[in-house]
Formats: structure tokens, sequence, C-alpha cells
């Protein structure tokens, strides 16, 4: 079944919004299979951020991603990588619809609370870059048979 990575900020966790976030995803019906907390190194945040390296604020970015750790989870459902993208809204909170995590919770483009994997190739990477393969657990939860139909899985 699909995975995909969520990045609690630490602007979210100065704002002790983890639990939070984890519930909305849980409530959802997506299922937890790993999670720890993380300190972001320069190297490794600017091969997650590769995508924004020209940019004049990529400093800032990097800056604001290491100043505390940030927790990293692998969440798995079916198409799972476009849920949670639209759970987690917008980029910009200012403009992210109410109801998503960012609508929420953020009124910054920076400060958004969370990363989200946004295709199913970089979800597989970004799973790589934050987790061990041990790391990532592999069991159906009892819940499974109500949060899906059988030929929906
Ligand atoms: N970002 C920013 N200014 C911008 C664009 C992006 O500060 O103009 C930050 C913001 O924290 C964003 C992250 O860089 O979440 C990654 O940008 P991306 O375009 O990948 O947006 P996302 O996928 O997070 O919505
Ligand atoms: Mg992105």
């Amino acid at each position: 079944m699909e995975k995909t990575l969520v990045i609690i900020k630490p602007g979210a966790i100065q704002r002790e919004l983890v639990g939070e976030i984890i519930t909305r995803f849980e409530r959802k019906g997506l299922h937890l299979c790993g999670i720890k907390m993380y300190q972001f190194t320069d190297k490794v945040v600017s091969e997650h951020y590769a995508h924004l390296a020209d940019r004049p604020f990529f400093k800032r970015i990097k800056d604001s991603m290491m100043i505390t750790p940030v927790i990293v989870c692998c969440w798995e459902g079916l198409d799972a990588v476009r849920i949670v993208r639209s759970m987690s809204g917008g980029t910009n909170g200012r403009e992210a619809a109410p109801g998503t995590i960012r609508g929420d919770f953020s009124m910054s483009v920076q400060e958004n609370i969370v990363h989200a994997s946004d295709t199913v190739e970089n979800a597989k990477v970004e799973i790589n870059r934050f987790f061990k393969p041990e790391e990532i657990f592999e069991f159906k939860p009892n819940n499974f048979p109500f949060v899906y139909a059988n030929d929906e899985v």
C-alpha cells in the first residue's frame, strides 16, 4: 500500500502541535508505520530542499528546519501521498484552505507546520532519507476492515 512522509517542522514542535497533527492523520484512517524525532543537519536539509537551492531564501529555510529537532513520520494508506498533501493544504499558510493543517495552524509561507511528500516517487526517496528499512513497520492494523471495503484493498 502507498506510503508517504510527513515532517512535523520545528515551528510545530515549538508550538506543541505534534499531537494535534498526528491525531488528524490517525482519525482520517491513515496508518502510522514509522515515527521518530530527528535533528536535521546542513547536509540532509540541503538534500531534502535541493529543489529550492537557487532561491534567495534557501538559507532561511535551512536555518528554520534546524532550529529544533523535527518529527518524521511515515503514513500508509490508499492514495496516501495525495490525501496527506490535501490535508496539509497549500504552501502559504495564509492562503491554505481552512480545515487543512496549514490553513488552521499557520500564518506564514515558511512557518507552515508540516512537510508532506508531493509525489509517490519522491515519497519513496524521502522515506529512505529518514528511515532505515527496519524502522518502517509492516503490519495490518485491527481497524483495517472498517477503514476500507474488502474490494478496495
Ligand atoms: N518556502 C518558503 N518560501 C517560498 C516557497 C517555499 O519559505 O516561496 C518554504 C516553505 O516552508 C515550504 C518549503 O520551503 O514548505 C518547501 O517548498 P515547496 O515549494 O516544496 O512547498 P511545499 O511542498 O512544502 O508545499
Ligand atoms: Mg515540496
